[in-house]
């Protein structure tokens, strides 16, 4: 039986996902323990997410939401920045819940093999469910005031993960497992039809100056881009850059005819 070595590009995905995930649990951990000489925060304050959720109520009263920091804001600044110079990188190298779905359906494919990822119109329309979610949370944070905790503390399975058994209430055990469940069925199902902090990313994705740029001349057709796609989208004719998390997998499958590239303000990436 032949194994396929992974890419470079892979490869480094691989590094940068892990030292993410180390970079995320010793930060959470250093803060819950109070290890000696720890200075780290509370986990809600390195949330682009909370930054989204916060901003209405903090430019119209100039307060940070409880239980939220001014951090969260200057995160959400720099994924602004990262995303609109990277395209969605930071779901496809960076963020830790996203590496944890995508290593959790990579075991699951060791046993069964079976690939049951949604395609076509009905993906499509379940993954505005995503920017629904973001909507009623920013409504509902902005309603509340700053004087009550963020809404989505109580519900965020990413934020649940991370506190690992800690502050768990019945219903969040009950979205993380399900969320983790949903993980080995659909690959990254969470990020793709729930994830608020996704679909944002994604609607900055459009206006990206990186991104995947298909050559019809030199595209033979075969299709292969499609098949490696772990979000089942179809780089080789229409590419929903809402949902693509820039992992380069449909490159590396492209690389004999070079007709799918990576391009940065419409020159390709060196
Ligand atoms: S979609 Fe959400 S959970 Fe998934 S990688 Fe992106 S930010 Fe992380
Ligand atoms: S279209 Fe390409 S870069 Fe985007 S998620 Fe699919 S394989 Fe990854």
């Amino acid at each position: 039986m032949s194994m396929k070595m992974p890419k470079t590009t892979q490869i480094m995905r691989r590094i940068t996902q892990f030292g993410m995930l180390l970079y995320v649990t010793s930060l959470s951990t250093t803060h819950m323990y109070q290890w000696p000489g720890s200075q780290a925060g509370f986990l809600d304050a390195y949330c682009p997410m909370g930054g989204l959720e916060i901003l209405p109520t903090f430019i119209a009263t100039g307060k940070i939401v409880k239980h939220s920091d001014f951090n969260d804001i200057v995160l959400l600044g720099v994924l602004i920045f990262i995303t609109f110079i990277f395209g969605s990188a930071f779901c496809g190298y960076l963020c830790p819940f996203g590496t944890l779905q995508e290593w959790l359906f990579k075991l699951r494919k060791l046993f069964v093999k079976a690939n049951l990822n949604l395609k076509g119109k009905l993906a499509t329309g379940l993954s505005y469910l995503r920017h629904f979610i973001l909507v009623a949370l920013m409504v509902q944070t902005t309603v509340k005031g700053p004087d009550v905790t963020l809404p989505f503390t109580n519900l965020d399975p990413y934020r649940a993960f991370f506190h690992f058994g800690r502050e768990m209430t019945p219903m969040l055990w009950f979205i993380l497992i399900s969320v983790l469940v949903l993980s080995l069925v659909w690959e990254r199902g969470f990020c793709t039809y729930m994830c608020p902090l996704g679909g944002f990313i994604g609607l900055v994705n459009k206006g990206s100056l990186t991104r995947i740029t298909n050559t019809p001349k030199s595209c033979t057709g075969c299709g292969m881009c499609d098949e490696e796609c772990p979000l089942g989208l179809t780089p080789s004719g229409k590419l929903d850059d809402t949902r693509c998390i820039m992992c380069g997998k449909c490159v590396d499958a492209c690389e004999a005819t070079g007709s799918l590239k990576v391009t940065f303000a419409g020159n390709e990436w060196a």
